[in-house]
């Protein structure tokens, strides 16, 4: 672990892969750590219809490969590790991987979201056989079946959307009588004939052996409960659950300033209360998580770093 990196950066995101960018084109060796896939959950949507430039064709998968491209075009180096421990008393701080240890100038914490389970019995062991958080991923396997998608938000819209092209009928079951999602995504939904809503409900549990077979639905104003059976010739149904997101902060714990739900807090410059240590994108407290946001923090993040570093290393 002789080579101590300017930056490196946890997360291979959006906003990490933006911090790549700016950080190796402004010549600091900068290495991006992952211990996933790369992309973070850009790359399970199917459509990117609202990042500036990105009209035709434009998919999450599509629009990261680019940004990887574009990052090792400046040499900003890729790595898959998965991070367990950071020691930041040193000025050279010291990132201990899976893998590897390595060391670096800076570190910007890029780790973002993952979605959030409904935390209901039967979810976790009828995940991957019915349940679902991906409709990108998932969404073939349901064609002409019934689906229902959990969530009222801008995602349980959408990718419902996305699921009325493969399943007969889609049915948003949201805990209240309004949506959350924007209006405009929501005057589509309405106007959709295979979309269908059940409101002030929620899903009580989830019942299968080996698929979805059955879901408690609970109807929050009264208390009524209604089993819902799959059809007897389909034997299964989908069930989406989109309601929000967790980030992926744990590493941080006890390091990082966090807020009661776990998003790191940082000022406007993505600065963390460790000075050269900065976070960027969804794990972030912010008003607005999306592409735009999330590789602005990033190249924010890396012009920092590169501040920083000229300060501490070069005066
Ligand atoms: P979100 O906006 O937090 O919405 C989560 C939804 O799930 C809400 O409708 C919420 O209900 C519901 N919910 C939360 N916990 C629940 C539970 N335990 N049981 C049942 N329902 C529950 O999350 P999101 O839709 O994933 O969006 C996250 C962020 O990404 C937002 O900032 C969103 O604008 C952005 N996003 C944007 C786009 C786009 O612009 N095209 C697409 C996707 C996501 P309540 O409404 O009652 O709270």
């Amino acid at each position: 672990m002789e080579k101590i990196y300017d930056v490196v950066i946890i997360g291979a995101g959006p906003a990490g892969l933006s911090a790549g960018l700016y950080a190796s084109r402004g010549k600091m060796s900068t290495l991006i750590l992952e211990k996933d896939k790369t992309g973070g959950q850009i790359v399970t949507t199917h459509e990117v219809a609202n990042y500036p430039g990105s009209i035709e064709s434009a998919t999450g998968p599509s629009l990261i490969a680019r940004m990887v491209e574009q990052c090792k075009e400046f040499g900003a180096e890729i790595k898959k590790d998965t991070i367990k421990e950071i020691k930041t008393e040193e000025k050279i701080k010291v990132l201990v991987g899976e893998k590897e240890t390595y060391q670096a100038r800076t570190i910007i914490a890029a780790p973002g979201a993952i979605p959030r389970p409904m935390g209901v019995p039967g979810e976790k062991e009828l995940t991957g056989k019915g349940v679902s958080y991906c409709a990108t991923c998932d969404a073939d396997f349901f064609t002409d079946f019934e689906v229902f998608v959990i969530g009222g938000g801008d995602s349980a819209v959408e990718e419902a959307m996305y699921l009325t092209k493969f399943a007969r009928k889609v049915t948003i079951v949201h805990r209240r009588d309004e949506l959350r999602a924007a209006k405009s995504i929501q005057e589509k939904a309405f106007k959709n004939p295979k979309m269908e809503f059940m409101w002030d409900t929620v899903i009580e549990e989830v019942k299968g052996d080996g698929v979805v077979e059955s879901a408690v639905f609970k109807n929050v104003k009264s208390g009524e409960l209604t089993e819902y059976h799959a059809d007897e010739e389909d034997g299964t149904f989908g069930i989406f659950v989109f309601v929000g997101y967790l980030p992926q902060t744990d590493l941080f714990k006890g390091l990082l300033e966090m807020d009661e739900t776990g998003y790191l807090i940082t000022d406007d410059n993505m600065k963390t209360k460790i000075p050269g240590v900065f976070a960027a994108g969804d794990c972030r407290v912010k008003s607005l998580r999306q592409v735009v946001t999330a590789v602005s923090d990033g190249a924010i993040a890396a012009i920092q770093a590169e501040k920083y570093i000229e300060h501490t290393f070069h005066e």
